[in-house]
């Protein structure tokens, strides 16, 4: 899947430095932990146990990880997570960062490079947020035991205290993630709070990272034993994922229309059940042949990716946007009546209407794609039909209407005022 990740030089200035910032701030913790205390002999053989462990499960698992990241899904989970909770039990800051680093530096180098455009900000931005989750996780630690020199897994104390650790650890991982997506521009912060995906393999790891450390704390060689359960748990973490991209549209990052029919389905039944309603919106841009026939394919490819992203990052996050078919694209809106859903269809077609698409001719010169606009058709359960095929023949025939009344617009929804075509969109185009 191409997407426009983008690298620090070309991005928005404030972007790149906030991310710079995060990167930065790491290395930095780390130096001052270091001049605080020095890691003891001890932390280092610590330290050099769990990168050594770190690096075997990476190594086995290399093509396990350019798979999954191929798949390009929002929050990939890595396995990482085992090593850094085990790091957050047993090391200081200063060697929590250098693992992150070390780990992170090696599945970039290994993994990662090449499946991407851009990727080394990414690894570098991740390994930061994930220094921080684990230098999170031990402080409460920290803090909660005093001294956590000696972990005394026979404590109930400090088995709340672990506990306790984890949820700040998936707390803090999952904040810094959602807003590294944030602030490229790529999802929006809520929805990824909101729906971060993996959240239990996340749970998974952190707990075997507990167990990691208190078996790093006791010298016990069963550790071997932990690296197997992460190699195994990371292969399996696979099937999740191919699952995810045999439901999405490779070319706009959205569902395909099979997956999204079976979840249209399931929608409509759960309405039926509790006398809900939902809505489907039909959205067909705009002499889209044009852009073809003026640039070529593969810029209509770029305008169709950028479509895909736009209803992401516009739709609610329990909404559900899909490619019905060429430069069709359907939104399921769960639970939503016809005037929200209309609200809703207006908030796209604005955004579509602003997108702004690079692209290349067929001449290999930058094109700067602007003023590309949908027609919108709108349809609710119960009032326009009851089978999934009845409600988006309605939504295919406003989209129709709209278009028939000059595009850029919005038409159907039974109730007033947006059931009259044409008239809002005529209305958003004077205001
Ligand atoms: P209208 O405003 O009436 O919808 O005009 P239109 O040009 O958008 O509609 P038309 O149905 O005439 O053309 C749709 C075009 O979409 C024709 C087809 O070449 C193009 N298309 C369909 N799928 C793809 C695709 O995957 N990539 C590209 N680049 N073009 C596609
Ligand atoms: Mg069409
Ligand atoms: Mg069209």
């Amino acid at each position: 899947m191409t997407s426009p990740h983008l690298g620090l030089a070309t991005m928005d200035r404030w972007r790149a430095s906030v991310l710079l910032a995060v990167i930065v701030s790491a290395p930095a913790a780390a130096t001052v932990s270091a001049v605080i205390a020095l890691p003891s002999r001890e932390q280092w053989l610590s330290f050099a146990i769990l990168a050594g462990l770190g690096l075997i499960q990476e190594e086995t698992c290399t093509a396990v990880e350019r798979t999954r990241r191929l798949f390009a899904v929002p929050m990939p989970v890595t396995m990482t997570s085992v090593w850094m909770m085990a790091a957050a039990l047993t090391l200081p800051v200063s060697l929590i960062t250098a693992l992150s680093f070390v780990l992170y530096g090696h599945t970039f180098v290994r993994s990662w490079r090449g499946t991407e455009p851009v990727v080394a900000n990414r690894a570098a931005y991740t390994a930061a947020i994930v220094t921080w989750s684990a230098a999170a996780a031990h402080l409460a630690l920290f803090l909660g035991a005093g001294s956590i020199e000696r972990f005394d897994v026979a404590q109930p104390r400090n088995t709340l205290l672990a506990i306790l650790a984890v949820a700040v650890y998936m707390v803090a991982n999952l904040v810094g993630a959602a807003a590294g997506l944030a602030i490229r521009g790529e999802y929006r912060f809520l929805d990824m709070i909101k729906r971060p995906g993996g959240t239990n393999l996340v749970a998974c790891n952190l707990i075997l990272g507990v167990l990691t450390g208190m078996l790093l704390l006791e010298r016990s060689w069963f550790l071997a034993g932990v690296a197997l359960v992460a190699i195994a748990l990371h292969r399996a973490s696979l099937t999740r994922q191919v699952e995810d991209q045999a439901a999405t549209d490779p070319k706009t990052g959205v569902r395909n229309s099979a997956a999204w029919q079976l979840e249209a389905t399931r929608e409509l039944t759960r309405a039926r059940r509790q006398a809900g309603q939902c809505s489907i919106l039909m959205i067909d841009l705009d002499h889209f042949k044009q852009i073809n026939d003026t640039y070529g394919h593969p810029a209509g490819d770029r305008v169709l990716w950028q479509l895909g992203h736009v209803l992401r990052a516009n739709a609610r996050a329990e909404d559900i946007p899909a490619r019905f078919g060429g430069e069709e694209f359907v939104v399921l809106l769960p639970k939503v009546g016809a005037p929200e859903a209309a609200a809703i269809a207006h908030r796209l077609r604005a955004a579509i209407a602003a997108m702004t698409v690079e692209a290349t001719d067929t001449l290999d010169q930058a094109v700067h794609i602007t003023n590309r606009t949908a027609s919108i058709g709108i349809a609710t359960y119960p009032d326009d039909g009851d089978t999934v095929e009845a409600i988006l023949a309605r939504a295919d025939h406003w989209c129709y209407v709209a278009k028939q009344h000059g595009r850029n617009r919005v038409a159907g929804g039974s109730a007033p005022p947006y059931s009259v075509a044409g008239e809002e969109g005529q209305r958003d185009e004077l205001g």
